[in-house]
């Protein structure tokens, strides 16, 4: 049997489901994925990493250090971190993964209602001790899942939450709000209790040609409600190590600590941090963050050209793309990964997305390229 023949085949099987993708790749391991366009990192970033990694921790056999010995306490850690935010280090929680630093949150700081915008990144309303104190806020279809500010506080001020949510830029649509748009939102929300702004996309954002670094961290001594998480996974390429962080305030932070995290980072997270206080390092991180940025405009620019699709405005390094030619995601997401070893996600079980709609990442110039080409071949199907 051929590869398409197993995958119809596990299909006639699973009735009248498509099996999702992962089931696919488990059943026939020889599905070989050339680009993965589904996991949304810089690669630019990943490689800088490992460079360094082999300069400073290979070459002088300091991994054997790094290795066998205690990584440090995570409130020593929190203080590389402050000196590059300019933040107390007593107002940052370090967490094995930004997924780490939700959860720590949502179920210590959480009391009532929360206000979550959707389509989301899941976790804000899975990790909800409580679901009914779930609120969702609909971003529209017709307005193109923008998000509209006046209309957000009108939200917020009819159903009046303890806590509020908002990814910036958004997953999986890579909407931005942008910074004068935060400021005058949090102007208007001081009355809600926590307001968390996640960050972890920000990096990829931009608001001139110059695309200086945005960041709502310059708030948070204006706007003593304002939360930020950030996740050190998709701007910087290490995902594997799990490095995050939340910034909120010392009576939170000190909390935290008392229930444990104190020894929750390992030594390569340290050693990143470490690096992330490194002017030097920053230097050659800023290069490919912008060119990664002027690769994924361009891809951007590419897919506009794309037919039977409609592509929803991003400033992420990923783009939201709807499937206007008669098939399903999941069929197309199939094509794609069978015919050319493309791996995009599936957007079909977003809460929030109905309609058919496959989420795309921009990786190397070289792999966007072969993105593209697959992209139009089964959209001309
Ligand atoms: C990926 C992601 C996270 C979690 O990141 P980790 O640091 O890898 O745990 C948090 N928030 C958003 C919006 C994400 O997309």
């Amino acid at each position: 049997m051929n590869l398409r023949e197993k995958f119809l085949k596990l299909k006639n099987d699973a009735g009248s489901h498509s099996p999702s993708i992962n089931s696919v790749l488990k059943q026939i391991p020889e599905i070989k994925i050339e680009v993965d366009a589904c996991f949304l990192s810089n690669p630019y970033a990943t490689k800088l990493f490992i460079e360094e990694l082999k300069t400073d921790l290979f070459e002088t056999n300091e991994i054997e250090k790094v290795l066998e010995y205690y990584p440090s306490q995570s409130p020593q850690i929190a203080k590389y971190l402050s000196k590059d935010l300019q933040i107390d280090s007593e107002r940052i929680f370090i967490g094995n993964g930004a997924i780490e630093v939700i959860q720590a949150f949502l179920h210590n700081f959480v009391d009532g209602k929360i206000i979550i915008p959707i389509p989301t990144f899941s976790s804000y309303y899975e990790y909800i001790i409580n679901e009914n104190d779930v609120i969702f806020y609909k971003l529209k279809k017709e307005d193109d899942f923008r998000f509209d500010v006046h209309d957000y506080i009108e939200f917020v001020k009819a159903n009046k939450p303890n806590t509020i949510v908002l990814i910036n830029p958004n997953n999986p649509n890579g909407y931005y709000i942008n910074e004068s748009e935060v400021d005058y939102l949090l102007e208007n929300l001081s009355f809600v209790e926590n307001v968390i702004i996640d960050e972890s996309f920000v990096h990829f954002a931009y608001e001139d040609s110059d695309l200086v670094q945005k960041s709502c961290v310059r708030f948070i001594e204006k706007y003593p409600n304002l939360n930020i998480i950030k996740s050190m996974s998709k701007d910087f390429g290490i995902a594997g190590i799990r490095a995050g962080y939340g910034i909120f305030s010392k009576d939170k932070v000190s909390k935290l600590m008392k229930n444990g995290f104190l020894w929750n980072i390992n030594g390569l997270a340290e050693y990143f941090f470490k690096k992330y206080s490194n002017l030097e390092f920053i230097e050659k991180y800023e290069l490919v963050r912008k060119k990664y940025i002027v690769e994924t405009q361009y891809f951007q620019e590419k897919l506009q050209n794309l037919k039977n699709v409609k592509i929803y405005p991003s400033k992420a390094n990923f783009v939201l793309i709807e499937i206007l030619n008669g098939k399903s995601s999941e069929e197309i997401a199939i094509n794609l990964l069978l015919d050319y070893g493309v791996y995009v996600r599936n957007c079909d079980d977003k809460i929030g997305l109905k309609g058919e709609f496959i989420r795309v990442a921009s990786r190397s110039k070289e792999e966007n390229v072969i993105i593209l080409r697959a992209l139009e071949n089964v959209l001309n199907f």
